[in-house]
């Protein structure tokens, strides 16, 4: 159950509301959406709707099951537009960030930076920090590669994101990207989406490689519910028993997830494929399948990328790409 108080509540509304809970033994969360006085009661039944709704203070009472509450369609209908930077995130507009997996050098992501812009794109990606499986392997090039991205965003407009990978480095990261990337490998580590939701870059939070839709909503619950409603989730593949991919691609997650919740859900076909013979297809069928948005791995030279090179797009493969995009999303009445 969530329980919205009115905007002019008094002080003391929240503490009242929350002793009725209390009375009847039901364990109660205040949070404050944008604003807004809310109390989350997760385990609440729904005999007590009656009783809360009557206090003079609340605003309405939603009735919801399962582990998202901020996040779950029942508490806002209307789907969520997020704004980064001026680019709208989940409205009519199929919004495609792209760029290399990490910032090699000025010269690679000024080049892919321009490339990228001129085939549609809305945004750079391209990340100073990696998580990589190895300890051995290229790990980013920290804070000097977010310089890089800050002067590719000079030079071309296009708002950036970059992966934080430890609650030390949020305010560095926040310091330079328009929006922020929690990778697959952190999808659970709650005190760095904590960390997240207590500043107002908006976040981009991938699906956990094997977490269920509930799973990652809740740690998209865990961003929102500490103070930052601009979070976006991305689908990137799970784990299965198929090895001829890198991941398997969800697909049906798009509408599944789509239907539990309002925030905006976009689709990371090269991470997924781990091939970038396959990334076209995967991205066509997620923008069939309802995504509202792509993040893909674009580089120069892809032969030569330190990481994930095998599924970045050379950028005039990303030119045909949008093509067949743009003819998509005409049919379906969206802009590219
Ligand atoms: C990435 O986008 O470069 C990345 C590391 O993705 P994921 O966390 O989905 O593996
Ligand atoms: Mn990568």
């Amino acid at each position: 159950m969530i329980i919205v108080l009115k905007p002019d509540a008094p002080v003391e509304a929240a503490a009242e509301v929350i002793d009725l809970l209390d009375t009847a033994e039901v364990e109660s969360h205040l949070v404050v959406d944008q604003g807004r006085e809310v109390v989350i009661a997760p385990g609440a039944p729904s005999e007590l709707v009656a009783m809360v709704a009557g206090h003079g203070s609340v605003e309405r009472v939603v009735k919801t099951g399962g582990p998202a509450m901020l996040v779950s369609s029942a508490y806002s209908p209307m789907r969520t537009v997020i704004d980064v930077s001026g680019v709208s995130v989940g409205g009519d507009t199929f919004v495609v960030i792209a760029g290399p997996c990490a910032v090699e050098g000025r010269d690679q992501i000024l080049e892919v930076a321009h490339a990228v812009k001129r085939h549609g794109a809305r945004m750079l990606r391209g990340d100073a920090f990696k998580p990589r499986t190895s300890p051995y392997s290229f790990q980013g090039l920290g804070e000097s590669a977010l310089k890089l991205l800050a002067d590719a965003r000079e030079e071309t407009g296009l708002p950036f994101v970059a992966e934080v990978l430890d609650t030390r480095d949020v305010e560095l990261v926040a310091g330079y990207a328009d929006m922020i990337r929690v990778g697959t490998r952190n999808m659970s580590n709650y005190p760095l989406l904590r960390e997240l939701g207590r500043q107002p870059k908006p976040v981009l939070l991938k699906r956990g490689r094997t977490a269920t839709l509930d799973e990652w909503l809740s740690a998209a619950e865990y961003v929102y519910g500490s103070g930052n409603p601009n979070v976006v989730l991305v689908e990137r593949g799970i784990r299965t028993f198929e090895p001829s991919t890198r991941n398997t691609l969800d697909i049906s997650a798009i509408p599944s997830v789509k239907r539990k919740t309002h925030l905006p859900v976009l689709v990371d076909p090269s991470h997924a494929a781990g091939d970038s013979g396959l990334v076209p297809a995967l991205a066509r069928a997620a923008l069939a399948a309802g995504a509202d948005g792509l993040i893909v791995d674009v580089h120069p030279d892809p032969s030569t990328a330190l990481v994930d090179g095998d599924q970045a797009l050379e950028p005039s493969q990303f030119g045909d790409l949008m093509s067949q995009l743009r003819s998509i999303a005409a049919a379906l009445g969206l802009s590219l």
